[in-house]
């Protein structure tokens, strides 16, 4: 979750370390270092919080002479986010510095080994184990001395290590956590996401699982999980370091949430073919289709999200059972799977640590697995049998805005897909269902007009303590996301319920002035969540009501109302989470949160 850099070149590496963790900041932010060699010495610079503590300690530094260095910004697992636990760590006699994304899951085994043999800890961490076994191992060979220390480590790690002895070189190997390399003219690249290397190069190699690679002199030496050197292909980025900038917005969650109509646009409509569907990367027969005997959608946070909301469009088009599963959970449990079993794993990252888990489980009992991921290299995309990629661009901000809207695109058109292959629904229905996902980009710009007023509402959110989110079918959807979105920027204690739920408990907690978001725009639905409103308005509650133009009279009584426009039922979830997020993040704004980096979180979750 962290991020890591790495440079070693003709050019002073600090300002290229500091530029690519600043690229990389979003990914962990809570403590940062690097380490940098020169003269038979490796240098560390560390602090605890942000990024900007490390660039001001360092400016007076800047550019510096070292030519090889590495770098990184921590998510902490092990140890709290201080100076004394932020990476690089460095062994006994300063002979080796590491810098290191992941877990080490027997880092106490290995520790009480160590400080029997003598070694002391300063820190924490689980990773100042992997310097201390470092220097214990080496045997005068850098790279042979990594591989040796990462064979006995089990866990997940992404590595990159300097050694005293060879000033010109780092190694990196890597084991469930992604590091890609890049080269050009100046140097070599390293970091944990080619986000950090797009400045540099479009043409990244990306290290698989046991892989090691040493860097000397300025070359690239890629070896197999067997020690054998090999031969690496690059791939070939299309994107730019321009698309991961704020340009003109104030916070990176502002921008993406107006480029949603672009991401759900572009993410569908390359599929969209006279008014059938066709995915490049997912193009199963019409008997391959036929033999799916249900669909299990699995993924994490809002990615989960949009699982319940294929749960009911693939139910409904595509007459299939379908079910929606928090991977972090399915991965552990001993589901009933079959080659009949189609397992679509849903990750902005690709590289969600659970979601990997449950991807090779389902994979592993025989399921076909069909991930929808935002990043072309990632590890789930290249594990999956098939992958249908959303076309949102970077996401920088933590929280989730318009990959989530994306994502909404690919499982609408994959039930729609699902259905038409199946035969299992009347034409018209399936093409009216197809020229309102068309509609989508359109209705999402007009939602963004509309929730104009959401700044307005956030005023009177701010200063509360608790909000609850109803809603039914495609608004319990809708509203789970809301109440997660409003969480995670704004700290505000949120829940969100299916409606009917509410007073098998949850009633027991409204009080006079509670606030709950009521999200009421599906037709079929709407009188049974106004019941709802209702009774907790009979309780004191005061409400917000999330609803389409044509419900505002019976809602007059509402204290608060957003509407969005009309659309099909299964397609809401995409049209409310405009409103829903611009007032997260209004009432964040005003409540002095960090916006795109909240506390705690971190974009990419790769570990468990
Ligand atoms: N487990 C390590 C630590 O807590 C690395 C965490 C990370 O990936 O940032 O320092």
């Amino acid at each position: 979750m962290c991020g890591i850099v790495g440079y070693t070149g003709k050019n002073a590496a600090l300002p290229y370390l500091l530029e690519g963790l600043s690229r990389l900041e979003y990914r962990g932010y809570d403590s940062a270092g690097i380490a940098v060699i020169e003269n038979s010495r490796i240098d560390v610079t560390r602090t605890g919080g942000s990024l900007s503590l490390l660039e001001e300690k360092l400016a007076p530094f800047l550019p510096g002479t070292a030519k090889t260095g590495i770098g990184h910004t921590r998510w902490a697992t092990h140890g709290a986010p201080t100076e004394q636990n932020a990476h690089p760590h460095l062994s006994r006699s300063g002979l080796f510095a590491v810098v290191h994304n992941g877990i080490i899951e027997n880092y106490t085994e290995l520790k009480e080994q160590l400080v029997s043999d003598g070694f002391s800890f300063s820190s924490q961490t689980d990773t100042e184990v992997i310097a201390q076994l470092l220097e214990k191992n080496y045997d005068g060979s850098f790279h042979g001395t990594v591989r040796k220390t990462a064979a006995m480590l089990s866990g997940s790690f992404a590595l990159a290590v300097l050694c005293r002895n060879e000033p010109d070189s780092i190694v990196c190997i890597r084991k469930e956590s992604p590091l890609v390399l890049g080269k050009n003219e100046n140097g070599v690249f390293l970091a944990s996401d080619s986000s950090a290397l797009l400045r540099h190069t479009k043409d990244v190699f990306r290290l698989e699982n046991n892989e090691s690679v040493l860097i000397e002199n300025g070359e690239l030496h890629f070896f197999a999980p067997d020690g054998s050197e090999e031969e690496k292909k690059s791939i070939h980025l299309n994107r730019s370091a321009h698309d991961a900038e704020k340009n003109g917005y104030s916070h990176f969650m502002l921008k993406e949430i107006f480029e949603e109509p672009a991401a759900f646009r572009n993410t569908v409509a390359p599929f969209l073919k006279n008014g059938r569907i066709e995915f490049s990367g997912f193009s199963p027969t019409k008997e391959e289709v036929k033999k799916i005997s249900r669909v299990i959608i699995t993924a994490c946070g809002s990615a989960y999200h949009v699982g319940i909301a294929g749960k009911y469009a693939i139910e409904r088009l595509a007459k299939l059972p379908c079910e929606a599963e928090i991977a972090s959970e399915f991965r552990y449990r001993s589901p009933v799977l079959d080659e009949r079993t189609l397992v679509v794993v849903i990750s902005q990252s690709g590289e969600t640590a659970d979601s990997l888990a449950a991807l090779r489980m389902a994979k592993e009992k025989g399921a076909k697995v069909l991930s929808v991921v935002n990043v072309p290299e990632s590890t789930i995309a290249n594990e999956s049998d098939s992958v249908i990629y959303t076309a949102a661009g970077p996401e920088i901000a933590v929280a989730t805005t318009k990959a989530y809207c994306a994502q909404l695109g690919v499982v609408y058109l994959l039930a729609a897909f699902l259905a038409f292959e199946r035969e299992e629904n009347g034409k018209g229905e399936l093409q009216s269902f197809i020229r309102e996902i068309r509609q989508i980009p359109e209705k999402l710009s007009r939602a963004l007009d509309y929730a104009q007023e959401a700044q307005q509402t956030a005023k009177q959110l701010a200063s509360l303590e608790h909000i609850y989110y109803i809603g039914r079918q495609s608004d319990f959807a809708a509203a789970a996301e809301a109440s997660l979105k409003m969480k995670e920027i704004s700290y505000i204690h949120c829940e969100a319920y299916a409606a009917g739920e509410l007073k098998h408990g949850t009633i027991s907690l409204i009080e006079k002035g509670t606030l709950v978001v009521a999200h009421a725009c599906c037709d079929r639905m709407f009188e049974k969540t106004v019941s709802n409103i209702r009774e907790v308005k009979a309780r004191g509650a005061r409400v917000l009501a999330v609803t389409t133009k044509k419900h505002l009279k019976e809602l007059s009584d509402m204290e608060y109302v957003l509407t969005v426009p009309e659309t099909d039922e299964l397609l809401f979830p995409v049209l409310e989470a405009v409103p829903l997020q611009l007032l997260a993040f209004h009432t964040a704004l005003l409540r002095g949160c960090s916006v795109d980096k909240p506390r705690n979180l971190a974009k990419s979750v790769t570990v468990e």
